[in-house]
């Protein structure tokens, strides 16, 4: 994988600006999945949810994550422990925050309507702090606020989106996820 080349590397700008996905890596406390995630959306069950993972979006795009609705406001904190590698506004994700986190794992959440006061890369977090709030930023505008939670494992060569809410159901009661729209 083209990070870890690059962690290899000599101290390049690459390597420097690439640092918290370097130490990220390296740490074993990042290996494993904790039991039970933390659920990213303050207040919302399991139950609450449904799956839209692979329904078809525009420009051919399969939707790689779970859109998890909830009132304009509602705080977004991270589902796990980890360091948050990018605070930034996506043409497609709006205000979006991505976590470097348990379980090999990078964790998106987009469409934020803002984000916690003071986040920054290179900060860790614990499962529960605050890293914004749901909105419909981006791509999401003409849809009402929820947060768009993706989950991408980091393979030896590749990374690989899952299913966030199989993940999310672990170590809760088991409850059916519901289809979206139907
Ligand atoms: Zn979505």
């Amino acid at each position: 994988m083209l990070l870890i080349l690059v962690c290899l590397g000599l101290a390049t700008a690459a390597a420097w600006r690439n640092r918290h996905v370097c130490l990220w890596l390296w740490a074993t406390e990042y290996a494993v999945l904790p039991p039970r995630l933390e659920m990213p959306v303050t207040g919302l069950e399991l139950s609450d949810t449904c799956s839209s993972w692979h329904a078809p979006r525009s420009g051919g795009r399969l939707h790689q994550g779970a859109d998890l609705f909830a009132e304009r406001g509602t705080p977004v904190v991270s589902a796990t422990r980890g360091v948050v590698w990018r605070v930034g506004n996506d043409p497609l994700g709006g205000r979006v925050v991505w976590v470097l986190g348990e379980g090999r794992s990078l964790y998106y959440y987009a469409h934020l309507d803002d984000w916690a006061p003071g986040l920054r890369s290179g900060q860790r977090v614990h499962a529960g702090d605050a890293l914004g709030d749901v909105g419909n930023t981006g791509n999401a505008r003409t849809t009402p606020p929820h947060l768009h939670f993706g989950v991408y494992r980091v393979r030896l060569l590749r990374v690989e989106a899952v299913n966030p809410l199989p993940i999310l159901a672990r170590g809760r009661e088991q409850r059916p996820v519901r289809r979206c729209g139907g």
